[in-house]
């Protein structure tokens, strides 16, 4: 356990097991974890009682990645906690893999076709995800290696990994998305929960991780406390990714990211926070801060690296000083990425792309 970490509170002991075990977190919202195949193992799922038009079932929020260990581990659900009951629903946040992966399978009631449900997500994300589900292997894969060379990566074997891994990437993870699906915007309102019992949850909408991610906030109420399901834009053990990726080259997700937590300050500080990855966690105030001194501390040591001219690639072993894979690179370009960005749209640092075609970020003269 980290320092920062220690700050948190864990009310939960983690006895969770991937593959279809639940915890009960509070009447009704259950706690579900499945399995990953990166460094990042797991994902959590969360199951709530549901009534809808008078039929009880289920909600599901988020779906795991499509594969087989997932696929078994709901139908172990549908076997044990559905008991014949229905998934009603499926709430997705964002279109990352691990959420939606499953999505299209879920909603049409698993290998059985045991039931139908609608999805329920942003535009920004539904839309991103059902693009990117279909787009064409080679053309993505060649913008992601060009992407990757305009930043500094020049080696050819490591650019031949990217293009092969861009190709694939995304529509290996998430084979399908539904046809179709039922739009939430921020500030909405979710009743979820059996006749007499529903909860209140409202559509938080942030940036900065994702084009539109939701997350979903239940006030406290009958003693007990307030429920956040977070999705990705707070996590209790490592960082939020905020990155630029090819698809949007001159995108500066870090500033966005950053508003889009405040808004969590207003949220009860006693809030239980549901993140994606890791434990349910008291602290979100906690954590804001923890994220605001982070990338503080982040942006100036990239301003002092840019005394000379620094690439994307150039910076990324100064913010991730360990060995990572090819799929952690990714994200750690783009995170580089990120934080130059931060500085460039603030003026802080100045862009000049050379003549080998790399962008690099200098300190910019005063003016
Ligand atoms: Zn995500």
């Amino acid at each position: 356990m980290n320092e920062l970490e220690r700050q948190l509170h864990y009310p939960l002991a983690d006895r969770l097991r991937e593959g279809g075990g639940t915890i009960e977190l509070a009447p009704g919202v259950r706690w579900v974890r499945m399995a990953l195949p990166f460094a990042l193992d797991h994902i959590n799922l969360w199951l709530l009682d549901d009534e809808i038009d008078g039929v009880q079932g289920f909600t599901a929020i988020d779906c795991g990645i499509a594969s087989d260990a997932t696929r078994a581990a709901w139908e172990r659900l549908f076997d044990t906690v559905f008991a014949g009951r229905p998934l009603l629903r499926v709430i997705a946040t964002h279109f990352h893999p691990d959420h939606l992966g499953c999505a299209a399978w879920l909603a049409a009631g698993g290998d059985k076709r045991r039931f139908s449900a609608p999805l329920w997500m942003t535009l920004g994300e539904y839309a991103f995800g059902k693009f990117l589900s279909a787009a064409h292997g080679e053309e993505r894969g060649a913008a992601a290696a060009d992407h990757f060379r305009a930043h500094g990566v020049t080696d050819e074997q490591t650019l031949d990994k990217v293009r092969a891994r861009a190709a694939v990437h995304y529509p290996s993870l998430v084979p399908a998305v539904p046809e179709s699906f039922r739009r939430i915007m921020d500030g909405d309102e979710i009743a979820i929960g059996p006749h007499g019992a529903k909860r209140i949850f409202r559509v938080i909408v942030g940036y900065g991780h994702a084009p539109e991610h939701a997350s979903l906030y239940c006030e406290a109420a009958g003693g007990e406390s307030a429920l956040l399901v977070s999705g990705d834009m707070v996590l209790p053990r490592i960082s939020t990714n905020v990155s630029v990726f090819e698809i949007e080259p001159e995108a500066n997700p870090l500033p966005r990211y950053l508003r889009s937590l405040d808004h969590y300050l207003m949220l009860s500080a006693d809030t239980l926070v549901l993140p994606s990855h890791g434990k349910p966690f008291v602290g979100l105030h906690k954590i804001v801060a923890q994220q605001h001194a982070h990338h503080a501390a982040r942006l100036a040591e990239v301003l002092a690296a840019c005394e000379q001219p620094r690439s994307a690639a150039e910076i990324l072993p100064l913010l991730f000083r360990r060995e990572l894979d090819l799929h952690q690179t990714t994200f750690a370009l783009g995170e580089s990425l990120a934080h130059l960005h931060a500085l460039w749209f603030e003026g802080r640092l100045a862009r000049t792309r050379g003549a080998d075609g790399v962008y690099r970020f200098q300190r910019a003269a005063r003016p």
